[in-house]
């Protein structure tokens, strides 16, 4: 029996691994660098958690989670997101009572039963962000510069910024009657799911996928229009404060987002390289969401990014990405004798931090030449009987040629100082 990975995951091999620790080293700097620390939190949660919280009316909740009875009976599911999770762990560790603003970014997995398609997975990873008790339209244009920064880091290129403001519970109780009014007419037409969102939940369907569901919602009255004071205040100083920092944006009105929680402030960075719906990253404002589920309230923003998107945006966009090279040296035995001499000074380099490489598969002198050129170790050391008796050896730099002779004893000190 031969077993394949399962449909929509994927390995992230060793030879491609260095491309996702670039990415996640520079998103943690970054985040860093704006006063974010990182949070881990657990790959499950009770079911019940997602349903409040993502909502029930959406596709997430209701097609796409991996929810299971464990052997105790709770329900439980993976994680689609992670927004959930930090607010459901910002509550139960007492963040509430923190200095505003509690900042934590992530790196998640995340789980989402999906039709498989490029960009689309059942497994994928998502690098985050949620900030609590920020009211104002500082931090939001403070999170959307995060994305910039990090994005002019990478090296990426013409990403376009589209916002919209979805409103707080006021403004959108009068818009979902305009929706109605709105959709009313051709109601029947529409998929099953928008029959049902038409009295649960109109907005939704604005972000429906059918085709003709979406024809339909191209001509919808725009949320924008309908703002209560408060949000076209907060809406309009955003615009401002993006202006001022020099980040471009577009206006989309058809951006509702695809989870329940968001207020206000929405916004999503495309690309054309990344698969059918070219969203590389989505967040938005959840003023509601904390009091909904604790009674105290908090403001809350964030953002999610789709890790597989970002690197195939990457890779679309020609962005280099060195391999980092652990290895320094290898150290050649020129007979068998000597390779205990090779293991304790390999011992001593690796305690020192120096990456380094041995035979261990007893290859000849000359096989191990050859394994040091092709797994491109940048210096080569030969050890023979002579070599120790002299206390000397010659470092051969692989790239240019050259050689260096070192005192044996003194190896490490040379490794540190190169
Ligand atoms: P889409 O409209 O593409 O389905 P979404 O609105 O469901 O996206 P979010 O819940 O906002 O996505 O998740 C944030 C980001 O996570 C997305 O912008 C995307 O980059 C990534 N993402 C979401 N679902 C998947 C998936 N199934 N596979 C890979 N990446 C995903
Ligand atoms: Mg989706």
């Amino acid at each position: 029996m031969r077993y394949a990975a399962q449909k929509g995951t994927k390995d992230i091999l060793p030879q491609d691994i260095y491309r996702w620790h670039k990415a996640e080293q520079t998103f943690a700097e970054v985040c860093h660098s704006y006063g974010y620390e990182e949070i881990r939190i657990p790959t499950f949660e009770q079911t019940d958690l997602f349903q409040r919280s993502v909502g029930d009316t959406t596709d997430v909740v209701q097609k796409e989670m991996y929810t299971f009875d464990d052997k105790g009976g709770r329900s439980i599911t993976l994680r689609p997101e992670g927004t959930a999770g930090v607010v459901r762990s910002f509550i139960e560790n007492g963040m509430t009572s923190l200095a505003s603003p509690v900042r934590m970014f992530y790196n998640i997995t995340a789980f989402r039963y999906e039709n498989v398609q490029k960009g689309r997975m059942r497994e994928f990873h998502q690098f985050g962000l949620e900030a609590f008790g920020a009211q104002g339209p500082e931090i939001d244009a403070e999170i959307i510069s995060i994305l910039t920064v990090f994005f002019d880091r990478m090296g990426i290129k013409n990403t376009k910024l589209c916002i919209n403001s979805i409103g707080c519970p006021t403004c959108r109780k009068a818009y979902n009657d305009k929706l109605k009014d709105y959709f009313r007419p051709n109601l029947e037409k529409m998929c099953d799911d928008c029959k049902s969102r038409f009295d649960k939940n109109p907005l939704r369907m604005i972000d429906c996928k059918d085709d003709r569901c979406k024809a339909f919602a191209a001509g919808a009255p725009r949320l924008i229009d309908y703002l209560c004071e408060d949000c076209n205040n907060h809406f309009e100083s955003l615009k401002k404060q993006l202006e001022n920092l020099g980040i471009k944006y577009e206006i989309d009105s058809s951006i509702v987002r695809g989870l329940d929680y968001y207020t206000r402030t929405v916004f999503e960075f495309k690309s054309e390289n990344v698969g059918t719906q070219g969203t590389i990253c989505g967040g938005g404002r959840y003023d509601g969401l904390v009091e909904s589920m604790d009674g105290s309230s908090v403001p809350g923003i964030g953002f999610a990014m789709g890790a597989e998107r970002f690197l195939m945006e990457c890779e679309a966009q020609g962005i280099e990405i060195e391999k980092p090279n652990y290895v320094k040296v290898y150290l050649a035995s020129l007979n068998d004798e000597v390779k205990p001499f090779i293991s304790k000074t390999c011992l001593e380099l690796r305690r020192a931090g120096i990456g380094c490489e041995q035979d261990l598969v007893g290859r000849a002198f000359k096989a191990q030449m050859k394994y040091a050129n092709k797994a491109k170790i940048p210096y080569v050391i030969v050890v023979g009987e002579d070599e120790i008796a002299n206390n000397k050896v010659n470092v051969k730099n692989m790239a240019d040629g050259s050689q260096t002779e070192v005192a044996l004893d003194g190896i490490v000190s040379f490794f540190e100082n190169i």
